[in-house]
């Protein structure tokens, strides 16, 4: 799998510091910077505003993804919370099905109480999608693959919609990261990410991103961090950085091993569906094929009848359970009552998130050991 990303993920961004030739981003771990005289500084006068460790993963995400301005936050929420503080009452934003709970929940709980309101749509279907754009929808919000039944979305067919009715186009690019898909280059206007996952890819850091080529888009997105604030602390931007040197390593065993896991899970017995955009039999393959350089981590999967789900969880050895996704050890999840318990129980019925639904995030360990484990679990599980 050759990818022209590679040597940026190791060059890109302000990599080498001018003082003394360091090979690594420092960590200017400073609050504030001394002012030579009354209104003379270097370029940096307080860290909320501006930080040089945060420079560089700001400038190294804008150029993975093909934009020009990146913006790091505390959490993928507080980048999310952000993005969606552009918007004002009255302000409607149709958002994809089996989006990230906790978007969800901002959405639900936190921006309606500012009358900035959300209506979730099959944007898979265009009719659907072009009939909800009413004038107070200033914004498409999508995942692709969406988090947990990996169903594939067009970005091009987002991106036109959205550009013909003038409003703008987000595209939260966690799952996929810009070495698998990069949004921007079909037109997105803005890509946010949990960099907690992927990007990092050793659940050791929570972190967020935001990227955008639109001039006056990244003017107010720098004027609403500062103003809210949830920026990256230096220490963490540094350990986003380095996670992001083997980003291309990591995806590519990422997608070998979700790929072969995903194979064995479709040929077993005990199995009734498996999801995975990887597998040519994926309802969203053909689509996520032609913007996507691979099928990525994550599968998600149901046992068949007469088969106990909760024995399963019980019963992995190798592989715990655990919230989150993307480091380089594999972590179960249960959907319904972890990721997805913010969304009540009608709606999780409705988009398919089943109470048997397994979902697994497919790290870098050997994949027969993983294929071992996930096979005496299900045999376990047997009734
Ligand atoms: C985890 C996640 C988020 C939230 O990010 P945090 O870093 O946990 O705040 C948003 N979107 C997706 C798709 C995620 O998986």
């Amino acid at each position: 799998m050759n990818n022209p990303l590679d040597t940026l993920l190791i060059h890109g961004g302000l990599t080498t510091d001018s003082k003394t030739g360091a090979v690594n981003t420092p960590i200017y771990q400073t609050s504030t910077y001394a002012q030579a005289a009354l209104g003379q500084n270097l370029g940096y006068e307080y860290s909320r505003t501006k930080n040089p460790t945060r420079d560089g993963i700001e400038s190294l995400i804008a150029e993975l993804e093909g934009g020009k301005f990146g913006f790091a936050f505390a959490s993928g929420m507080a980048a999310i919370g952000t993005i969606l503080s552009l918007f004002k009452s009255g302000d409607k934003i149709l958002i994809s099905h089996n989006v990230y709970g906790g978007t969800f929940r901002i959405l639900d709980k936190v921006f309606s109480n500012f009358n900035i309101r959300y209506e979730i749509i099959d944007m898979r279907d265009l009719s659907s999608l072009e009939s909800a754009i009413t004038p107070e929808v200033k914004a498409l919000l999508i995942e692709t693959p969406a988090n947990p039944l990996m169903s594939v979305i067009s970005l091009q067919q987002i991106a036109k919609v959205a550009k013909a009715k003038g409003i703008l186009s987000i595209v939260d690019n966690t799952f996929m990261t810009p070495y698998l898909q990069r949004p921007l280059e079909f037109g997105i206007d803005i890509v946010v990410h949990s960099a907690t996952k992927y990007l990092g890819g050793h659940s050791d850091v929570v972190a967020g991103l935001a990227v955008t080529s639109d001039e006056a888009l990244a003017e107010r997105i720098g004027f609403l961090q500062n103003s809210i604030g949830g920026v990256l602390a230096p220490f963490d931007s540094f350990l986003l950085i380095r996670g992001i040197k083997t980003l291309g390593l990591r995806m590519q065993r990422h997608c070998e091993n979700a790929l072969q896991i995903a194979e064995f899970l479709s040929s077993h017995s005990g199995v009734q569906k498996v999801y995975y955009p990887g597998l040519p039999t994926d309802e969203g393959y053909c689509i996520h094929k032609e913007q996507a350089r691979g099928g990525g981590g994550m599968i998600s999967f149901e046992l068949k009848e007469g088969y106990d789900y909760r024995e399963f969880f019980a019963s992995t050895r190798l592989i715990a359970l655990a919230e989150s996704l993307g480091g380089v050890e594999s972590l179960l999840c249960h959907p319904a009552s972890m990721t997805h318990a913010s969304i009540p129980a009608e709606i999780r019925a409705k988009v398919g998130i089943t109470d048997s639904l397994i979902r697994l995030s497919v790290g870098i360990e050997y994949a027969n050991d993983l294929i071992e484990d996930i096979a005496q679990a299900i045999e376990r599980a047997k009734r």
